[in-house]
């Protein structure tokens, strides 16, 4: 019998991590401090980048993103419609132009080749950025996006929210860890309790860029600093400058410490998200009215998500529900929602994006999802198809 009911997505909190989040409770430092530090140091191990940025969440995190490559009113950037708001609100803060662009029918991201003709109908520095977004933890090509990016003078900021610990061969044979900086000039991601990494709220920016990251770190702390280096003068032990306008984007000891111990183990999330992926493929893949997600070979998923593709999608979800069962839509483009139509945007307007939204469906993926948990869920939809 299953007693509780199944989300989509969910922490996994260990005795372990609790102690690491008391041990900072019982230190001197709650908010920024020494284990702040330390999580940026472990996350930029883990993704292969030079650089890393804490922050209070992923969407202070594309906030800033936005900021240091000097958004400004009406900088035209490009962002797919499937992914969480925040991708494109982060230009919307700066008084950004969104140019949103369709997705690719087989990656459900940004499609390439669409991007690539918008590009050649408009002058050279029409378009300022792009944003491609590894949706579900499908590592995007990115070598490709650079090329253009690099043709055109735009530059790229990568949303990875889904994607630590992802990644994609390049054309030299390279793995490409998602967020490592070499392609997109910024990465960001998101500790939010249903991502891979969780701190209850947190995000952090990655980069390879010296001049970006030190203009981040003063940015998430009200654009004060104390380095004598970047002051006018000084003077004495307290002086400090406020040289830029920031804001308080502190993540805090207490959710960084939460973090270092999640990433501890993320190798091991990643293996039994793996393993839950192929029991749902041998499931449903030969399922005519399931359409399974496709990896290339050259792409090593992160499974943030895992979508299936499903004619009676409001059905089934419905159904779901009655049986404890709780899986969501990722997601409802954005260029419908009421906020982006004021600017123009309307159902047609992206084909594959809205096809895909009105089948979609995300399904319960979380390392501590249990075999008979999965079993259940698996038969409920097989026996709901019938
Ligand atoms: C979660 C998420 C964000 C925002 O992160 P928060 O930490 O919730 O602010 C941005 N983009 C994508 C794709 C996300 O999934």
């Amino acid at each position: 019998m299953i007693k509780k009911k199944i989300p989509y997505g969910r922490q996994l909190i260990t005795d372990e991590d609790i102690r690491a989040v008391v041990e900072t409770l019982q230190s001197d430092f709650l908010t920024q401090g020494p284990k702040v530090a330390e999580f940026e140091k472990a996350f930029a191990d883990y993704i292969g980048c030079k650089y890393a940025v804490a922050l209070a969440n992923g969407t202070a995190a594309l906030h800033l993103c936005a900021m240091v490559l000097n958004v400004q009113k009406g900088d035209r950037v490009i962002v797919p419609p499937i992914t969480f708001a925040a991708s494109s609100n982060c230009i919307r803060y700066c008084d950004g132009e969104v140019i949103f662009s369709d997705i690719d029918p087989v990656s459900y991201t940004l499609d390439f080749d669409k991007v690539k003709s918008l590009l050649a109908k408009h002058p050279k520095g029409y378009f300022k950025g792009m944003i491609p977004v590894d949706l579900a933890g499908y590592a995007v090509d990115l070598e490709k996006f650079r090329t253009l990016a690099d043709e055109y003078g735009m530059w790229m900021i990568e949303d990875a929210c889904h994607a630590p610990g992802a990644y994609f061969t390049d054309s030299k044979g390279k793995n490409q860890r998602c967020g490592n900086g070499n392609f997109a000039d910024l990465a960001i991601f998101s500790f939010h309790p249903v991502k891979h990494i969780a701190c209850g709220e947190g995000g952090m920016i990655t980069t390879n860029n010296k001049d970006l990251y030190d203009r981040l770190m003063i940015l998430r702390t009200h654009g004060i600093t104390k380095d004598p280096a970047l002051m006018k003068e000084n003077h004495g032990g307290w002086y400090m400058e406020m040289v830029d306008l920031g804001y308080n984007y502190r993540l805090t000891d207490m959710q960084a410490a939460l973090g270092t111990s999640q990433l501890s183990r993320a190798e091991a999330g990643m293996k039994r998200r793996h393993e839950l992926v192929d029991k749902y493929n041998k499931s449903f893949n030969d399922h005519p009215k399931i359409k399974t997600p496709f990896v290339p070979q050259s792409v090593f998923h992160g499974y943030h998500l895992y979508i299936i593709q499903i004619e009676n999608r409001k059905a089934l979800y419905d159904y779901l529900l009655t049986q404890d069962i709780i899986p969501q839509i990722h997601y409802i483009p954005t260029h419908l929602m009421p906020y982006y139509q004021q600017f123009g945007w309307k159902k047609g307007d992206f084909p594959v994006s809205e096809a895909y939204y009105e089948r979609c469906l995300s399904l319960p993926l979380y390392p501590s999802l249990k075999d008979e948990e999965q079993d259940y869920v698996i038969s409920k939809i097989l026996d709901f198809l019938k």
